[in-house]
């Protein structure tokens, strides 16, 4: 290096001149070599062809800005085979060929722009010294070469939305490393398989039950060994087990019918089942509208002993204006088909009705503990919620002892935990929902079996599980059961080993907040340079 120390530069090149103002600082430099390579024969050359300037930004020296005034020279290829005839010295380890700015400073700008990404990143650099824009900042980042890493193992697949429910793509970890190796653009297994073909050193495929992944690995990888996650394993669990519940609803209705006052109706009300897979979501329809069915039978019946709309309202646990709809229109009023949208509400609902269980009534208050809880959603959706749970509530007041009230998707998570983690309430209504019928509690020993095999790392029990659903009479189960044995080996190894794709979620999760920084509406491309270039 030769020149100054606190300004080096790469051999062969001087400071000639500086010139200091408050902020900046001129730099003249020149190049001494007398030889100069030819980019395309590599064959030396002294001729000199011409001289011209070149002005480039450089890294900032003691909070001044530098500009770097490069006298550059056009040399002759005297090379008789070579096809070019004049070239510029290259400067490589200084600056690339028509930039404007210095390498050094370039990949400055590229950190602050990883770790800021958003306006900030501009300011930030102006303040150390360096000017810059923020389209300058983003084609630093984008020309960022994707870091290369040893080969992955143990991969971990799964997907992630771009925008919620519009477009997905795929991250790919290293489950050893904790590192995300890799963004995909889309979910599609053509992708993923074509990923995995140039990453053949991989082992264990640790992946959803979505068949497009384990497709990818089947296809591109056929001798890796498969892990269906722990997770997804429970997820699809609980939604068959919420099909189950649904279905009973209509059922114990049924029976709270024929069966005078020894079952009161348990209400869908407050959340609606929101399923995930489009046949699911059909079924789950399906189940709704029995209910709804057996509930619009039985207010007929009550039509016709005489009571009015008010009334029957009142004993069926409807709004008002839902029986007067009823009576009006004269039959059964199928549902409009609808999609509820998602609401960052939904986690909250287990907490706040486990609180209005155990008694707490006062709205501020529990808004209050729902945003210590995280919830950041407005109060209206709560209050909105907490009116239905009280409307519930006045008309359960029936003189019928009654059946614990319950949809089938705030049922299911008394299904699925482990019975010491509920409340001394929940508790209670679990017994009795257990008693209340023989399908509910057979459904749930078989569900808790499951859970309790997953938790432990109790693989080999699989296969006594599933011969007991076959033996059962509950079709969502077996249905989910079904699906088990399409995959089953990789289901296996997801109940016994420690493998699973927890750490994934986590980068998800990850991934969403740096998402959330970044420049508007940011592309993928973006997304996967900030998220492999991460530190
Ligand atoms: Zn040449």
């Amino acid at each position: 290096m030769e020149g100054n120390p606190l300004l080096p530069l790469p051999k062969g090149m001087r400071i000639e001149q500086m010139q200091a103002s408050e902020n900046e600082v001129k730099v003249v430099v020149i190049a001494t070599h007398p030889t100069s390579c030819c980019p395309l024969c590599h064959e030396p050359s002294n001729s000199v062809h011409s001289r011209y300037q070149r002005i480039v930004r450089d890294t900032p020296c003691g909070g001044r800005r530098i500009q770097l005034l490069l006298t550059v020279r056009k040399f002759f290829c005297r090379n008789s085979l070579c096809k070019r005839k004049i070239f510029t010295e290259r400067l490589a380890d200084l600056v690339a060929s028509s930039a404007r700015m210095t390498i050094r400073l370039s990949s400055q700008v590229a950190s602050i722009g990883l770790a800021t990404c958003g306006k900030g990143g501009t300011r930030l650099a102006a303040r150390l010294g360096m000017q810059t824009s923020r389209s300058s900042v983003l084609r630093r980042i984008m020309a960022l070469p994707a870091p290369s890493y040893p080969s992955a193992v143990q991969l971990g697949i799964d997907d992630f939305a771009f925008r919620r429910g519009f477009r997905f793509g795929t991250i790919l970890v290293d489950l050893e490393r904790h590192r995300v190796i890799d963004l995909l653009p889309d979910r599609q297994a053509e992708t993923a398989a074509q990923w995995m073909r140039e990453h053949p050193d991989i082992s264990v495929v640790s992946r959803d039950r979505g068949g497009e992944y384990a497709s990818a690995a089947s296809q591109a990888v056929p001798w890796v060994t498969q892990s269906a996650d722990r997770f997804h394993l429970a997820k699809n669990l609980t939604e068959a087990t919420q099909l189950l519940l649904a279905r009973c609803q209509a059922e114990v209705l049924a029976a709270s019918q024929a069966g005078e006052g020894e079952q009161g109706e348990p209400k869908e009300l407050v959340r609606e089942l929101r399923p995930l897979e489009p046949a699911q979501v059909k079924k789950a329809r399906l189940a709704r509208r029995e209910g709804r069915l057996a509930r619009y039978q039985e207010g007929e019946k009550l039509q016709k002993l005489g009571l009015k709309p008010k009334e029957i309202a009142q004993r069926l646990g409807l709004s008002d204006r839902t029986v007067q709809k009823w009576v009006a229109a004269g039959t059964f009023p199928e549902a409009k088909q609808r999609r509820r949208k998602a609401s960052s509400f939904d986690a909250f609902t287990p907490f706040l009705l486990k609180r209005w269980k155990e008694g707490e009534r006062k709205g501020a208050k529990l808004v209050g503990e729902l945003r210590e809880q995280g919830y950041q959603g407005s109060e209206r959706t709560v209050y909105r919620y907490l009116q239905a749970l009280k409307q519930t509530e006045g008309k359960s007041s029936s003189p019928n002892p009654r059946l614990p009230q319950y949809s089938a998707n705030t049922a299911v998570w008394l299904f699925v935990r482990n019975f010491d983690s509920l409340g001394e309430v929940e508790q209670e209504d679990l017994t009795a929902l257990r008693q209340a019928r023989k399908v509910l509690d057979k459904a749930y020993r078989l569900v808790q079996e499951f859970f309790s095999m997953l938790h432990k790392r109790q693989g080999h029990r699989l296969e006594q599980w599933l011969a007991k659903v076959a033996k059962s009479d509950l079709p969502e189960l077996q249905q989910f059961a079904r699906g088990v044995q399409r995959d089953k080996a990789a289901v296996q190894a997801g109940l016994t080993w420690q493998i699973n794709n927890g750490q994934v979620e986590g980068q998800v999760t990850k991934l969403k907040l740096l998402k959330r920084t970044m420049y508007g509406r940011a592309g993928f491309a973006l997304l996967r340079q900030r998220v492999l270039h991460a530190f």
